[in-house]
């Protein structure tokens, strides 16, 4: 190696001590036959193939914070075009024993309508069993309804979803079982159809009758659709059941 070669790889070793780009001890020195010190180093050696551990990326956990849809009967989930509603409207029987069935002939024979008058009819165990919810004949075909009808006008027939416990819950309470698979429905419907809290109502609410009952606590179910909502919010958050 020349005088000037040796100095320019002096140099260049000197910037790279000096730059970090290369640690001292792997720098060795070696003299010339001139006397002179001359540098050589050991070039950095760049990742091999062998020393590149590829990282699997973690997949990206898309968390699905949309409330999805309470628990629900099959039933209750139509296979026709959906009518937009817009209100749930809550009534008790006024009787102690009943069914869809027994209100469906009611309704028929007594009142002369179609058929039974709600979509939704909730047992206490004189016909059906105690909570059981029987879908009345209008809901798979998402037909208007006939329980609400206020002077002449059908706005919570035609856009109000019946429900209708059995019992007379102005001498009697609504079971914990009825009020459970009430609130088990309404939480469904209102997810489902987007109603608000406001539109949640009671028969006499709109109307002048004591239906559904002084008995019956709206304060009750609003309570359990809150509670149903709070547990559904948490699995949410915690990305899955
Ligand atoms: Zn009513």
């Amino acid at each position: 190696m020349s005088g000037r070669a040796a100095l320019l790889v002096g140099v260049f070793a000197t910037v790279l001590v000096l730059g970090g780009c290369a640690k001292p001890q792997q720098l060795v020195t070696a003299p010339t036959s001139k006397g002179q010190r001359a540098f050589t180093y050991e070039p950095m050696r760049g990742p091999s193939a062998r020393d590149v551990r590829v990282e699997t990326p973690k997949p990206v956990v898309q968390r699905d914070l949309r409330p999805a849809l309470p628990d629900h009967d099959a039933a209750w989930v139509v296979r026709v075009s959906e009518r937009p509603w817009r209100y749930i409207v809550v009534h008790h029987s006024a009787t102690h024993r009943g069914s869809a069935a027994s209100f469906d002939d009611w309704h028929r024979n007594h009142n002369g309508w179609d058929e039974l008058g709600y979509h939704f009819v909730i047992g206490n165990g004189s016909l059906t069993p105690d909570g059981f919810v029987e879908t009345g004949s209008r809901w798979p075909k998402q037909k208007h309804g006939a329980h609400c009808k206020v002077g002449d006008d059908e706005t919570y027939n035609n856009w109000g979803i019946g429900i209708c416990l059995v019992g007379n819950f102005e001498r009697e309470q609504p079971t914990e079982a009825q009020m459970g698979a009430l609130a088990r429905l309404v939480d469904y419907l209102r997810v489902k159809y987007r109603i608000p809290d406001r539109c949640i109502i009671g028969h006499g609410q709109v109307d002048d009758t004591l239906c559904p009952g002084g008995n019956f606590s709206f304060g009750n179910l609003f309570s359990r659709l809150r509670q149903r909502q709070a547990a559904r919010e948490a699995v949410a958050q915690r990305g899955g059941p």
